[in-house]
């Protein structure tokens, strides 16, 4: 539902302000279904709205579950056709976080994201983003369990729909909605650094993480191409200003990809980037699932690589990975329906890895 067109006409047709928080109401905290179930509108009200606000903006396509019912992933159509994806992780300590999408497709194009393969055909709508928590509110509800957790790091770079982001995360944290704690919801990012400063002065007060997979240029040249924009020691400065302003905690992503950023000398340099700010670092070091670019780092080295970091004072953990027999899980995210550009994207990953040996 997008709520500012929604403000608009019950302003246009001078209707109290009350009525807008009964259609926040039905909307974010009962779940309705339709315009129908906002029975505290007069008839005449409830067409007009239904005449010019779609109640979901997002239809879905198809809901798969993992074997272990920990994940769920569901590919929504959009109004225009456009597909995203957004993946819901159950924790067995009762948090159940929704991993949603800021755009469709992504233009970073890093080489071990099956996203990035796609390239990017827009950004999404603030009510798009709001609304893959919505779904998963919905199919919680009978469960008598509700969204705890957001993390933006489905596809897309968030930083790159900065305001429809922010904006939607408001929507979300609103106490007359679905009232998400602003502590309880990240945004990640592969490293835009006006993004970065940008977040630092934002009032709502969400967490960061950074998609950092190395600690030398020299490694994150190979797969992020937004190192050439953004190299380590930029990207770091700005995480320092932020640390410095809003003296939160930032999580580091790491993805171990074997023989490319799984060795010693990775995790010292890791250790080295982050030793000035190391009070307020933490690494998750994520195992890859193979998207066909790369090849997952086996399990003793990425327990190793943990330890390495911890004893350099880094504190970090081997993160628990959700989703990966039904695609779902890190840089596993792209809607099959756009298979055909994936595997364009792969080959001409592959080609181009080819024409360097
Ligand atoms: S990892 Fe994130 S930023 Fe990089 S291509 Fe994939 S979706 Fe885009």
């Amino acid at each position: 539902m997008d709520i500012k067109v929604l403000k608009t006409l019950l302003t246009e047709r001078g209707e109290p302000a009350y009525r807008l928080a009964q259609a926040k109401r039905a909307f974010f905290v009962d779940l309705g279904a339709s315009w129908d179930s906002l029975t505290n509108y007069s008839k005449p009200l409830r067409e007009a709205c239904q005449e010019n606000i779609a109640w979901d903006v997002l239809k879905e396509v198809r809901t798969v579950i993992s074997e272990k019912g920990d994940t769920v992933k569901t590919l929504f159509e959009c109004r225009d056709g456009q597909m995203i994806e957004a993946v819901l992780m159950r924790h067995d300590d009762g948090r159940n976080t929704v991993c949603a999408s800021s755009q469709v497709g992504c233009a970073m194009a890093c080489a071990f994201c099956a996203t990035g393969t796609m390239g990017l055909k827009r950004n999404l709508a603030i009510p798009e983003i709001v609304e893959q928590v919505i779904h998963f509110s919905r199919w919680l509800k009978p469960k008598g369990e509700y969204v705890t957790n957001l993390v933006m790091m489905g596809m897309g770079e968030p930083f790159h729909n900065y305001d429809n982001v922010i904006a939607a995360l408001r929507q979300l944290n609103d106490k007359d909605g679905l009232n998400l704690g602003a502590r309880h919801m990240s945004i990640s990012t592969c490293g835009i650094v006006p993004g970065i400063l940008k977040l630092a002065d934002e009032p709502l007060q969400v967490n960061l993480a950074i998609s950092i997979h190395a600690g030398t240029d020299e490694v994150r040249d190979k797969f992020m191409p937004v190192n050439k924009a953004y190299p380590l020691a930029k990207l770091m400065d700005a995480v320092h200003i932020y640390m410095e302003k809003t003296n939160r905690k930032v999580m580091f992503e790491y993805l171990l990809l074997d023989g490319i950023n799984d060795r010693k000398s990775d995790a010292n340099a890791l250790a080295r980037l982050l030793a000035h700010d190391h009070r307020l670092s933490h690494v998750n070091v994520i195992k890859y699932h193979p998207t066909e670019a790369f090849e997952p780092s086996p399990r003793e080295n990425r327990m190793a690589f943990v330890e390495w970091l911890e004893e350099r004072g880094i504190s970090a953990t081997h993160r628990v990975t959700f989703g990966e027999d039904i695609d779902a899980a890190c840089g596993q995210l792209a809607v099959q329906e756009a298979e055909g550009l994936v595997k364009q994207g792969l080959e001409a990953i592959r080609a181009k890895r080819e024409s360097k040996k």
